[in-house]
């Protein structure tokens, strides 16, 4: 079971074939990759991961060209239960897809802090905003702000989201928030519809495949008692 430990520290080893990452552990590995001359270095890409089965298929897509780490960093899951489960359907992913892949390549994984105050400081002015309304606006700006600035820290080449997978989020506003993130950090913003290709269908699939718990509304309290 990984722990939480707070933002910009390291994640201890999770479990089964799940590596430890940090900075100079990341920069150690990039450094020894490099030196191997039968293995091209990949650009390296910090994920933010709302959750395990919106990750499937964005990993399934981008795990084979790039050196990919995922970010779980999502305040506005308000409900802590809720964010522990949608955690440890994650790392049950993604141990899975680690075991499975283990001879190819091995996704990383990296937890920021769990701090749902921030998030209902900001979005209680806008709770009754629409889902897709100013409130969600607020919410991608702060996952992907942490995303980038994270990415940034650990001396990653590009940065990008899960997020986009859902057909419910607007890729627009998405796009044109990583990309003045990328002109103001400095980290380039992978720019990349995860819902396109079925990528929504896809991740149905592997969520099945994997046995995923599937939650059935987007994240915070505000959508939860608002659907009811
Ligand atoms: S509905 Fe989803 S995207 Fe919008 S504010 Fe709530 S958790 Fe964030």
């Amino acid at each position: 079971m990984a722990a939480d430990i707070g933002r910009g520290k390291a994640l201890k080893k999770t479990s089964g074939c799940m590596p430890q990452i940090n900075c100079e552990e990341l920069n150690l590995v990039s450094g020894e990759l490099s030196g191997v001359a039968l293995m091209p270095k990949k650009p390296s890409v910090l994920m933010h991961a709302c959750c395990g089965p919106c990750s499937t298929s964005c990993v399934e897509r981008t795990a084979a060209d790039y050196a990919l780490t995922l970010y779980y960093y999502n305040p506005n899951i308000t409900d802590r239960e809720e964010y522990y489960l949608r955690r440890d359907t994650l790392l049950h992913f993604l141990d899975a897809f680690n075991e499975e892949h283990k001879d190819m390549y091995t996704v990383g994984y990296v937890e920021g802090a769990y701090e749902p105050d921030r998030f209902i400081l900001k979005a209680s002015p806008l709770a009754d905003e629409p889902e897709g309304g100013k409130r969600c606006d607020l919410c991608f700006a702060l996952r992907l702000a942490e995303t980038a600035r994270m990415a940034k820290e650990l001396g990653m080449e590009y940065f990008t989201t899960t997020m986009s997978v859902s057909p419910h989020k607007n890729y627009d506003k998405i796009k044109a928030l990583g990309l003045a993130l990328e002109e103001e950090m400095g980290v380039k913003f992978l720019d990349i519809d995860f819902k396109k290709k079925n990528g929504f269908g896809r991740s149905v699939e592997l969520s099945k495949k994997y046995g995923l718990y599937r939650q059935n509304f987007c994240g915070c309290d505000f959508a939860r008692y608002a659907a009811k």
